[in-house]
């Protein structure tokens, strides 16, 4: 395995970690952004984003292209390779599939995976019927009865999405919707999207691939495809080896995206905080990489 060096090492190329990168090689600190899959991260997962400042409304991959671009135009390398585990022994060793990495500082931007509903059989009907990704996996459900989980602004997004491929969208909502008015008025306005309140799935119905879902109150419903979007959790088991704190699972960091780990800062949904939203993960990366520059 190669070890390569830098100053400081940015984890996950989303919004927060590419803002990181940026920030930091404007301040002339050595930067590594390491990503496992390719640079946008949740913002490859919608079509429309319309409260990213500067934008009346642009593709999330237009967004992400964007913000790649100016990475890759500061001279910033994006290496691939997914992160395992992150140790300390005077610097910080990064280890991943293909290499190790060692740098002084590292900043932690990976985001959070989508939540399962933890029913029988969700593994195995993955991509044979369940999705949790609307905008990558609709065209497969042109013209047919699809549902979508949650009631939250993803929800709602994927459902409009969807809604101008799929015959019918239902969305399954456990209480009301939390979603924002502007959202819910356009779902009011599509005739092919039924919200149905106070209801959980309770089963797949299944032969080779998802025919259908049980409902908490008997109702069947025949769909072939079944969205899941009721939010995520951060993944940071490549921090086992480093006493992290944490609340709920996300990683708690001070108002400069410090951990309680000296050199290891946090931005982005897989930190603690109250708004999970592209412009917060930005400004987050941001931040870090200036307390980076303050702290060194
Ligand atoms: C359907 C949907 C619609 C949305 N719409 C909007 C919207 O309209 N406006 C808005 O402001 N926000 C929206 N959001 C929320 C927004 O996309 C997120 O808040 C934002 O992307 C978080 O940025 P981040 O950089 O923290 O993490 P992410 O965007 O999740 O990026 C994390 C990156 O880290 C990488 N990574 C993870 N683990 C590792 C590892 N071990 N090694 C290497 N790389 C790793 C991932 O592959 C990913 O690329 C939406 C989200 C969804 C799902």
């Amino acid at each position: 395995m190669v070890k390569l060096m830098s100053k400081c090492i940015v984890i996950g190329a989303g919004p927060g970690g590419m803002s990181a990168a940026i920030y930091l090689k404007r301040a002339g600190i050595d930067v590594i952004l390491i990503e496992k899959m390719v640079p946008g991260g949740e913002m490859l997962k919608t079509n429309k984003i319309e409260n990213y400042l500067g934008f009346d409304s642009i593709d999330g991959g237009e967004l992400a292209l964007r913000m790649s671009s100016q990475v890759k135009d500061l001279g910033i390398e994006i290496i691939r390779d997914d992160i395992t585990d992150i140790s300390y022994d005077n610097t910080f060793i990064v280890t991943g599939l293909k290499n190790k990495y060692q740098a002084d500082y590292v900043i932690i931007a990976t985001g959070r995976v989508p939540r399962k509903l933890g029913l029988d059989m969700e593994e195995a009907l993955l991509n044979r019927g369940i999705s949790y990704c609307a905008t990558c996996d609709g065209a497969f459900y042109k013209g047919k009865e699809v549902a979508i989980v949650g009631g939250g602004d993803s929800a709602l997004t994927e459902a409009l999405y969807l809604s101008d491929i799929c015959l019918k969208v239902y969305v399954l909502v456990r209480k009301d919707l939390k979603a924002s008015d502007i959202l819910q008025n356009r779902v009011k306005n599509k005739d092919n999207i039924v919200i149905l309140k106070n209801v959980s799935v309770s089963q797949f119905i299944s032969s080779d691939s998802l025919t259908g879902v049980l409902l908490n109150d008997g109702r069947k419903l025949d769909v072939n495809g079944l969205f899941i979007a009721i939010g995520g959790t951060p993944d940071i088991s490549f921090l086992k080896n480093l006493n992290v704190d944490t609340i709920n699972g996300y990683i708690k960091t001070d108002d400069k995206m410090r951990t309680n780990i000296k050199g290891l800062y946090a931005v982005g949904d897989v930190r603690y905080k109250d708004f999970y939203q592209i412009i917060t993960a930005a400004s987050d990366g941001a931040i870090a990489a200036l307390s980076i520059r303050e702290d060194d």
